[in-house]
């Protein structure tokens, strides 16, 4: 049987089900699986039924072309990526340099793996130690508002400025600053990839900055150390962990 949606046909030859996108203007196949040459839509139906042996039915359109290609992903052509919506990346663009965070190390991949798992759209977000700002920027393209991020170094400020530069969709305010000593408004999220000890000195610091609803996503230290990372959260319980080659990264949420 041949059914006629569109500009396709399809064709249900003995419960298999196959689809021709020929529009009439070729050649198409009859049951018998020779080629015949339809030049175009009236001369395909005006054909002998015996010629193909088949009977056009006319079947509602279920929007078949739509849930065919939903499945659809993202390609690569070279330095061109062609993208469905669904499947269009996000590049986060940095350019190696003094500041730390190209994504190559695993305590800020598990952090942007980490991040991805939260509601990001409209959530606030604070980066202590932001390094290259690979995180920052990053919150700021998934659609996070009022991304700030702190860095006591300043060629890493320098260097995250410059990221920002690369990345024009983002807007991060980047600041100066010791994280032990510089006031900010608490956060939705709060990225601190920093290193097991200074975590655990100034975990009522960090932990303040997720006000009373906040999460925060801490990385930067080994799994030797995680345990007593996380005992200096009191207040908090871990929602999420990973770790990759040792280095472990946790969500950590307000535990009552
Ligand atoms: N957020 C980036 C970089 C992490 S490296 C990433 O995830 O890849 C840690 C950063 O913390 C460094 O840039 C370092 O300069 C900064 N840092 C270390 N101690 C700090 C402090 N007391 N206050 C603010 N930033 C600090």
């Amino acid at each position: 049987m041949c059914s006629h949606r569109g500009n396709k046909i399809v064709w249900d030859n003995g419960g298999s089900c196959r689809m021709f996108t020929c529009k009439f203007h070729g050649w198409s196949y009859g049951l018998d699986g020779k080629l015949t040459f339809v030049p175009d839509e009236e001369r395909f139906f005006a054909l002998p039924k015996e010629t193909l042996g088949l009977t056009p039915v006319d079947v509602p359109d279920e929007d078949w072309a739509a849930r065919s290609q939903a499945s659809l992903k993202a390609v690569r052509v070279g330095n061109l990526i062609v993208a469905p919506p669904w499947d269009a990346p996000i590049v986060v663009a940095i350019r190696p340099s003094m500041g730390f965070g190209t994504g190559h190390h695993a305590t800020t991949r598990l952090c942007l793996a980490a991040l991805q798992a939260l509601e990001v759209k409209e959530r606030t977000v604070i980066d202590v130690g932001t390094g290259s700002g690979v995180l920052a920027i990053a919150a700021s393209l998934l659609g996070a508002v009022n991304v700030r991020g702190i860095d006591d170094d300043e060629d890493a400020i320098h260097a995250a400025w410059d990221n920002l530069a690369l990345n024009p969709a983002a807007i991060v305010t980047l600041l100066v600053g010791d994280l032990r000593h510089t006031e900010f408004e608490p956060a939705d999220i709060v990225f601190g990839n920093l290193t097991g000890g200074l975590l655990m000195a100034s975990a009522g610091v960090i932990g303040a900055l997720a006000g009373t609803h906040g999460k925060l996503i801490l990385s930067g230290f080994q799994a030797d150390e995680e345990k007593a990372v996380v005992a200096a959260f009191t207040g908090f319980a871990v929602e999420r962990r990973d770790e990759e080659d040792a280095w472990v990264c946790v969500t950590l949420k307000r535990d009552s």
